[in-house]
């Protein structure tokens, strides 16, 4: 009796990565991190995991994660993701520990992972762009407040001559 696969294939989780196949209740792989796509996924998001498996290098795929990098939200930690993905170093993210917003939301700090083989090649695609470590989550904000401070003093310098010259 050779067994085929069955509808139940359905129901098995595969890695993108390396096509380890998975157990449903699995969300990552156990050789290589990478998020699980369902093992009998239809055509748009299969297109996408081949997609991103075929820009992935394995040998950016070895070791244990490290945190290369913070988004402050899903969407800047996803931005961060295909970054990373281009340069060929797959990547997982995971809620920053000590964020205090709901699960359920997209807000709150996330940290971006990557394998232990892909973590330099990581870090030089952050650097290039000015996303390394330090800058993805203090960068931003100070260059926020410093606008923030110019535009009160400039609207303070507006007022004060608006009222000397009345
Ligand atoms: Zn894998």
């Amino acid at each position: 009796m050779s067994k085929k696969k069955t509808s139940s294939s359905s129901e098995t989780l595969a890695c993108p990565a390396c096509g380890l196949e998975h157990a449903p209740d699995e969300r990552f792989c156990r050789d290589c991190g990478m998020p699980l796509v369902r093992a009998g996924y239809e055509e748009p998001a299969r297109d996408q995991a081949h997609e991103r498996a075929r820009k992935i290098k394995p040998e950016f795929t070895r070791g244990p994660l490290a945190r290369v990098a913070g988004g402050r939200n899903q969407a800047e930690a996803e931005l961060i993701q295909n970054i990373l993905l281009e340069e060929g170093v797959p990547s997982v993210l995971r809620r920053s520990p000590g964020s205090d917003v709901p699960d359920f939301l997209a807000a709150g700090n996330r940290d971006v992972l990557v394998p232990e083989s892909g973590y330099e090649a990581a870090r030089e695609a952050l650097n290039a762009l000015d996303m390394g470590p330090s800058e993805a989550q203090y960068g931003p904000r100070v260059a926020w407040l410093v606008a923030a401070l110019v535009g009160m003093v400039a609207i303070a310098a507006l007022v004060a001559w608006a009222i000397t010259s009345a």
